[in-house]
């Protein structure tokens, strides 16, 4: 069994499950979205309503058809934090609070992270 909060700490990975992020390349570029998924092993992450592959789905018992869609994961490069704070899509620095690890938005200074 691995230990997922292992395999999750990735240090070039700034990004977590939930937070804003501000999409930079491709066709939502200039869209701010969700995350709903970090992917850390391959660097990859899911944001929601980005990247969206359309599958049509034929009708099945349980399911009437149509065409479903489902975002992909895409690479982290592609998108930057934006800060909870000032609103303003940020680069982060990781600096240490109360003993524990915590981001801090290189814009407005605050941390990020709820602590
Ligand atoms: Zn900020």
């Amino acid at each position: 069994m691995r230990n997922s909060k292992f395999e999750n700490r990735n240090p070039k990975i700034k990004i977590k499950k939930g937070d804003t992020v501000l999409v930079l390349a491709g066709r939502n570029k200039g869209k701010r979205a969700k995350v709903i998924n970090v992917a850390a092993k391959s660097g990859r992450l899911t944001v929601e309503g980005v990247n969206v592959a359309k599958r049509h789905q034929r009708p099945t018992r349980t399911f009437q058809g149509g065409i479903i869609e489902k975002p992909l994961p895409m690479p982290v490069g592609k998108v930057m934090l934006v800060c909870p704070r000032c609103s303003e899509p940020t680069r982060v620095a990781l600096t240490e609070s109360e003993g524990r690890h915590v981001r801090r938005c290189k814009k407005c200074e605050e941390i990020v992270d709820k602590v």
